[in-house]
């Protein structure tokens, strides 16, 4: 079954790197798939943590699923901030301008909104995120808005066929949280998940490698 084949090769990840499996928390990503698949393939397993990458595909889902840890892990707009006050964690800051935008929003409703910021590691020019170079400046300045949390950093690795590949990835995202005292890492997907782990995920966001067929 494709949760519990997903949280036995993060136990067995945890595990060859001498780490607390209980350390490495399953965010099972549910873009995609309807409430009906989502309470079939993960809630009735008794796993409530779940991520949506898009606001208009989170929402009825929400308002749906009752018990549910939410994380939002997609780009965001600056104008869909409002909508996502609600998430136990946002993954996905990756601008100064969109940071301010929740900020404001979280005060407003008199939240303190916990976040990750996004880095670029790849350096890939289509992808979202801060450059590494940038976050000297973009930690200070998050961690001045108090309307949010700044947790830890996340990242999508360069999609690869062979996940040694983007080893230096989660390694380099590691070494960046630890440089600003940062406790949460979200980085890893179906395909890298035991790369990142090893590496020192404490947040992996998988979604295929649960919702395959048998
Ligand atoms: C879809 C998605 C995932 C999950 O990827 P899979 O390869 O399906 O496990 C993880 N992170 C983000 C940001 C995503 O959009």
């Amino acid at each position: 079954m494709g949760l519990a084949r997903v949280l036995q090769r993060i136990e067995q990840a945890a595990r060859q790197a001498g780490r607390d499996p209980a350390a490495v928390k399953l965010v099972a990503v549910t873009k995609g798939h309807t409430v009906e698949e989502i309470r079939r393939h993960v809630l009735e397993h008794g796993h409530s943590t779940l991520g949506e990458s898009r606001v208009q595909e989170a929402l009825p889902k929400m308002a749906e699923l009752g018990g549910v840890e939410w994380h939002f892990i997609g780009p965001l707009q600056r104008n869909k901030a409002k909508f996502v006050l609600d998430f136990a964690l946002v993954h996905s800051v990756d601008s100064l301008r969109l940071a301010q935008a929740l900020d404001l929003k979280a005060r407003e409703k008199g939240k303190v909104l916990p976040v990750l910021a996004e880095v670029n590691v790849g350096r890939e020019p289509q992808k979202h995120g801060f450059l590494e170079e940038e976050l000297p400046e973009a930690v200070a300045q998050l961690r001045d808005l108090s309307g949010l949390e700044l947790r830890g950093l996340m990242t999508v690795a360069p999609y690869t066929e062979d996940p040694e590949t983007v080893r230096p990835v989660f390694a380099q995202l590691s070494r960046l949280a630890d440089r600003y005292a940062l406790p949460e890492r979200s980085m890893g997907m179906s395909g890298d998940l035991e790369v990142a782990v090893q590496e020192g995920a404490t947040i992996v966001r998988v979604g295929t490698a649960i919702f395959e067929p048998d």
